[in-house]
């Protein structure tokens, strides 16, 4: 029986405590421990001569004893111990500080490899505390390539190093077997065993690129034969297919003609659900692209097939704002709506389940609560996800298992990279919304610092004073004294009573209670404020056609996208819009950054852009963005090989081969990585 997923107490040396420090670099199995990548490589494999070491570089160099330790006890608690070391070029004087006991191994004529770094300072030209082993002995400390663990604090690198020894030791050889050969063949794939081992301690740099190529490989090719196994499975399944497809009465209803993609992408939707299986689907389409509609036209089809349909939103504004929006179209087409979000009284919210489970409410629009488990659907068939990168693969899942094998459909605002849509989407059929409604303008934005603010004042007071309304988005909720950064809350607070006296400020942001949340944003889309200080809660699906102009303070602390998601929330009517990117920010790059935006519109070039410069994490801003956790795989970088992953996951599915049991093991681990359940 393999220990591979055997808790790590059972290595030596790691009880109850230091299991404890393990754990907060989230391992808590051999497993854990194994796929606990080095972050960076020490290459300790050279040595120079003491002639070459160069100033604060450490190297690794060969030399004999020429001077024996000797230790001088300066106070209570500090100890200095000196040694003199020659090699055919110089001599070096060693220092070790408190560390008279490693330092007294140190043997008069012998030889030694060392590793550290000199400096010139106060004792003079020395090297201070190298690591050194006898050089007939070498080859744990020098003479490798040493691993650069993630650590934390109370955790050395060399208890992680010698954890992951031992874990190969045990493990090592067993590791089951999750590429098939004949594909590990055909892509050139190191041998799993070998590539862990290589990764933890590898011989040469050539060897690690090789370990850690099959090991991204593997890690991809989990994921995709996960993704493929949950679609395979959904695919196989029949549904009651739609039997009336008939659109007109919604088409009339609406207060504007669909554009040609909206048509589109609602032909593909009318065309999965004739079919009888039911329906994966992905509308992406960039901010203001007219997404909601979409989902809609899908959710009356349900309704008038006698069916029920729930739209997911990410945040609870948003889930009121589309139950706003959606209701008044809907009801009058007897489409009974409900909105069910989590801070909702809890008798409203029974009330809410209620009639969800006999059927009294056809469409239920909310937000994650609609997930948990009391709420129980009487024909759920279709389930609408808004802005579907928030959630992740596995809550997808989680929520298609309420109904009976409903129809899928996510809708997102584009800008996310190619790497992120193969891997968030990788299970979906896509249409893409690339035609904005007609009458849209570009929004103009510019970037400006400090000295600019009066006249962005009066920018401001112009805007109001032609009943337009504006957005100002502060990157902190509160005051603080670590970063200095304009907070809502006092901007607000300052712009009311010294700034724009006159005018109308609101506020909202995610700290508020979800009532005074809720009050504010009311107030704003009904246009009884003019200014909407916030933080970026407002940042996804928000709707006020009548706001012509987004203002983001300290611009530099957001991401591209973030910006780009921000800036979607103007330019929603037909009036000019404007977005102000403030900052003070004079450093090169981030100003760099920021012009980027100010001249292009396209959101996939901006989301390519941010992910190289600041990694997946930030595309989504700071929330949970439903990517698994990758240990090995790097999604800046690995694209090429998630391709070819993905081509050999599918074709290996495809081939009916079964996915074995260890496969499996890991495919849930992966997914519940990304904080969801799998089913
Ligand atoms: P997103 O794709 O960002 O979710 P929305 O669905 O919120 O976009 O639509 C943005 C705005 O465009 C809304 O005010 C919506 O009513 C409007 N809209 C949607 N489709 C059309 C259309 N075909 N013609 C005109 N306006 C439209
Ligand atoms: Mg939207």
């Amino acid at each position: 029986m393999s220990h591979l997923y055997d808790k790590i107490t059972v290595l030596k040396g790691i009880g109850p405590a230091k299991a404890k420090l393990f754990a907060a670099l989230r391992i808590d199995t051999i497993y854990d421990l194994l796929s606990h990548f080095p972050r960076d490589y020490e290459d300790r494999t050279k040595l120079v001569s003491i002639a070459e070491l160069q100033a604060d570089t450490p190297a690794c160099f060969r030399a004999m004893v020429t001077q024996a330790p000797r230790t001088s006890h300066i106070r209570k608690g500090m100890d200095i111990t000196k040694a003199q070391v020659s090699d055919h070029t110089a001599r070096l004087n060693l220092t070790f500080f408190n560390q008279s006991f490693a330092a007294a191994n140190l043997r008069y004529g012998e030889e030694y490899i060392f590793y550290g770094k000199t400096s010139g300072d106060f004792i003079g030209y020395s090297m201070v505390n190298p690591v050194f082993e006898p050089a007939e002995r070498a080859g744990s400390l020098t003479s490798r390539i040493l691993p650069v663990y993630p650590l934390t604090a109370g955790l050395t690198n060399a208890a992680v190093g010698k954890a992951v020894q031992q874990a190969l030791a045990l493990c090592g050889s067993d590791l089951p077997r999750l590429i098939p050969p004949a594909l590990e063949e055909q892509y050139g794939l190191m041998d799993g065993a070998e590539a862990y081992r290589q990764i933890h301690c590898p011989q040469d740099f050539d060897t690690l690129a090789r370990a850690r190529r099959r090991l991204v490989f593997e890690e991809f090719f989990i994921f995709s034969a996960g993704l493929s196994l949950m679609r395979a499975k959904r695919g196989n399944r029949t549904v009651p297919p739609y039997e009336d497809t008939e659109l007109t009465p919604f088409l009339k209803a609406l207060p504007f003609c669909l554009t040609g993609a909206q048509e589109r992408a609602i032909g593909d939707i009318c065309r999965d659900l004739k079919k009888g299986s039911p329906m994966n689907r992905l509308v992406q389409g960039d901010v203001g692209s007219g997404k909601t509609m979409v989902a809609a036209a899908a959710a009356y089809l349900a309704v008038k097939n006698g069916r029920q349909a729930a739209l997911m939103a990410p945040t609870e504004i948003l889930a009121e704002q589309h139950f706003a929006s959606l209701s008044p179209l809907l009801e009058p087409l007897d489409v009974r709506c409900g909105l069910l979000t989590g801070s909702m009284s809890p008798s409203a919210k029974k009330k809410i389940r209620q009639t969800i489970a006999q059927g009294e409410t056809d469409f239920v629009i909310g937000t994650h609560a609609l997930l948990s488990e009391s709420t129980e659907f009487q024909d759920l068939s279709l389930v609408v996800t808004d802005e579907q990168h928030r959630f992740g693969v596995a809550q997808r899942g989680a929520l298609s298992e309420k109904g009976q094998d409903p129809h899928l459909l996510v809708m997102s605002a584009t800008p996310i990279p190619r790497t992120l849509t193969l891997i968030l989407y990788g299970d979906l059929d896509v249409s893409i919304l690339d035609e904005l409604p007609p009458g849209r303008q570009a929004i103009d934005t510019f970037l400006v610092g400090e000295s600019y603010r009066s006249r962005l004042n009066a920018f401001i007071r112009k805007q109001a004073a032609e009943g337009h309304q504006c957005f100002i988005v502060c990157p902190a909720v509160e005051e603080s004294e670590t970063l200095s950064v304009k907070s809502a809350e006092a901007w607000a607070q300052t712009l009311q009573t010294t700034v724009f006296p006159d005018l109308r400020v609101a506020l909202v942001h995610g700290q508020m209670k979800p009532k005074d949340k809720e009050e504010a944003m009311s107030r704003f889309i009904r246009g009884q404020a003019d200014i909407l200080v916030a933080t970026t809660v407002i940042e996804v699906g928000v709707d006020v056609p009548n706001a012509t102009l987004m203002v983001i303070e300290d611009a530099d602390r957001f991401g591209l996208s973030q910006l780009h998601q921000l800036r979607g929330r103007v330019g929603r009517g037909s009036a000019k819009s404007y977005c102000v990117l403030v900052s003070g920010n004079r450093n090169e790059e981030t100003r760099a950054r920021l012009k980027a935006l100010c001249k292009t519109t396209d959101g996939f070039q901006i989301a390519d852009e941010d992910l190289k410069l600041r990694g997946p994490g930030d595309i989504f801003g700071s929330r949970q963005h439903g990517l698994p956790a990758f240990r090995a795989a790097n999604l800046t970088m690995d694209l090429s090989t998630l391709q070819e992953a993905q081509a050999a996951a599918k074709s290996w599915i495809d081939s009916g081969a079964p996915a074995g049991e260890a496969l499996m093991d890991r495919v849930r681990l992966l997914f519940a990585s990304g904080g969801g359940v799998l089913n």
